[in-house]
């Protein structure tokens, strides 16, 4: 059941979602050469913690991190740990903050010093898809109208779109009702109200869109180990159309 969130409920996803993409934000900052995956793991904790909210997927279904950390052809739900980030490695941080009992949900690519221009053109194709997207996240639409500008956008450009994980309501959980694929045609599910919060998280491969689980039990990657990238946000749909709730502090 889709859950309409209330003013007040939509004023703590902010607070959460705030928090959640300030975190990211000083995780992005700290992608350099060398620094390995569990050290920015630890400075997401910290920033978290230390804002007085909660890491939302620590210990989430067993994740032992409090951030997914995937590289290259890893798509996401990565572990955190010893590995250490090398030049022109796609880093995909995927991060939730709980605050209040809200969450807030949000991820985006990053790139150790450099990459090629095929890796550029791929991360800046999964951003701008995700806005594409929600050009489309207006009350009376119907969520596979968010999905198809999504898959259109990126077969244009050449990629492809992950059909298995999707992005997701959120609220007092990180995962509602409903599911928003990032692919289909346009005109079905659910109609779009004022209130619905949902996490929009497409993920784009270089090459097929097939998928598998590593032995971690975790890990995705591309099927074919070509490079995916990754971006999310959470927003609220309002009558005035769709505001972004995992927008940063000023800086
Ligand atoms: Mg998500």
């Amino acid at each position: 059941m889709i859950q309409l969130k209330s003013r007040r409920e939509i004023e703590c996803m902010k607070q959460a979602g705030c928090i959640a993409a300030s975190a990211l934000a000083a995780a992005g900052r700290a992608v350099q050469e060398g620094i390995t995956t569990g050290e920015l793991d630890r400075l997401i904790h910290h920033f978290i913690t230390s804002h007085g909210a909660e890491p939302t997927f620590l210990g989430y279904g067993g994740f032992p991190g409090s951030a997914c950390i995937s590289i290259n052809d890893e798509v996401i739900h990565g572990i955190p740990g010893k590995r250490a980030l090398k030049y022109g490695d796609l880093v995909k941080i995927d991060v939730g903050a709980t605050y209040n009992g809200y969450v807030g949900d949000c991820a985006n690519t990053f790139v150790v010093g450099d990459c090629d221009d095929e890796a550029k053109k791929l991360i800046d194709v999964t951003r701008q898809c995700f806005y594409e997207g929600i050009a489309h996240a207006q009350v009376g639409n119907r969520i596979s109208d968010i999905s198809h500008a999504i898959q259109t956008y990126v077969e244009q450009n050449g990629f492809s779109v992950v059909r298995k994980y999707v992005g997701h309501g959120v609220g007092s959980e990180l995962h509602e009702d409903p599911e928003v694929p990032n692919f289909g045609s346009p005109g079905k599910g659910a109609r779009l109200l004022a209130g619905m919060t949902i996490a929009i998280e497409p993920m784009v491969n270089q090459g097929t869109f097939d998928v598998r689980v590593l032995s971690d039990g975790w890990t995705v990657v591309t099927r074919d180990r070509k490079l995916s990238a990754h971006y999310e946000n959470t927003i609220v749909i309002t009558e005035n159309g769709p505001v972004i709730l995992t927008a940063p502090e000023e800086e």
